[in-house]
């Protein structure tokens, strides 16, 4: 599949299970992302990010939302992933936006499902966006064009 600007209504359902998960544990500089992914059997797991006072010992919410998919199923697959980000509470636009997933949780989620996609941030201007909402402002992307030349450990066989 390529990347499609118009989100369907299981993009903006998984949008809105991502928001109410970091709504739920929001705490300042401890949770402020937030993140649901649907198995390829339709199941959505969520997570919340976990930032540590040891910086390194942080984990990103697509990660703990995997790991929930991976304790209660195991294996399933990624059909689509989202993570948002909930904004401190003297930031003055209080939208709990789409974000894109950094750099290890593209390697993790094209490891776990090399044919996952992802809703991003649509960074097309001429589409117009509505703050708030789940549906525009967003697109949905395969992993693999997120993650061009991924990481091996060797020459491909
Ligand atoms: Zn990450």
């Amino acid at each position: 599949m390529t990347r499609r600007a118009r989100l369907s209504k299981a993009d903006r359902e998984l949008i809105a299970a991502a928001r109410s998960a970091i709504k739920a544990r929001y705490r300042n500089d401890w949770q402020e992302v937030g993140a649901a992914l649907r198995t390829r059997s339709g199941k959505i797991f969520t997570g919340v990010n976990l930032d540590a006072y040891l910086g390194r010992m942080a984990v990103c919410a697509e990660a703990v939302a995997l790991g929930r998919a991976v304790v209660d199923l195991g294996d399933a697959g990624i059909d689509t992933i989202v993570a948002v980000r909930h904004p401190p509470p003297d930031e003055t636009d209080q939208t709990i936006a789409v974000v894109s997933p950094c750099g290890a949780c593209r390697e993790l989620i094209f490891d776990y499902d090399a044919k996952a996609h992802v809703i991003v941030p649509n960074p097309n201007p001429s589409l117009p966006r509505k703050r708030g909402r789940g549906g525009s402002g967003a697109a949905v992307v395969p992993i693999a064009d997120l993650l061009p030349n991924k990481y091996s450990r060797g020459p491909k066989t």
